[in-house]
């Protein structure tokens, strides 16, 4: 993706209010990001136990998404469903977001199980390895991963909005 910083990030925010967006924690490591081994800019919040947030590049500018889990994550190996990773327990959550517009002011929300440390691009790319290590092998290239894996996070960011 491309770089983008702090001030487009907070006004990226499609989810929270403005407040929010205005005061939540953007990861203070944005110079040293390399954005190219990116698809979207995924952190937990330091100061928030189970809140997190995602900014995803798309045609019309980075969309900012702010995510609720569960701490502890799931007790079972499980995959997440973006970069398709198997995990160990605890490595994997229910992100839950709220919808964009009325319908999240209403309180719906759409879930999606997920590696907890958002790394999901690096998983993809053979740049982070899971804890129960690459036991799960696949035929896929990395490039065809990366592929799949920016489909599955845009189908996320759709369900948002439907
Ligand atoms: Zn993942």
């Amino acid at each position: 993706m491309e770089p983008i910083t702090e001030n487009e990030i907070r006004a990226s925010f499609v989810n929270c209010s403005k407040g929010d967006a205005k005061r939540l924690n953007v990861p203070r490591t944005l110079a040293d990001t390399s954005w190219d081994e990116l698809d979207f800019l995924g952190w937990t919040d330091p100061s928030y136990a189970g809140r997190a947030y995602l900014v995803v590049p798309r045609p019309d500018g980075p969309v900012g998404i702010a995510v609720r889990y569960e701490t502890g994550g799931s007790d079972r190996a499980q995959m997440c469903t973006i970069c398709m990773t198997m995990h160990s327990r605890g490595n994997v959550s229910l992100m839950t977001a709220r919808k964009v517009g009325e319908s999240g002011r209403k309180g719906n929300t759409v879930g999606t199980y997920m590696c907890t440390d958002l790394a999901c691009p690096l998983y993809a790319r053979g740049k982070k390895t899971p804890a129960l290590g690459n036991r799960y092998r696949e035929s896929l290239t990395p490039d065809e991963r990366v592929e799949r894996l920016q489909k599955n996070v845009d189908a996320f960011v759709d369900r948002l909005y439907t």
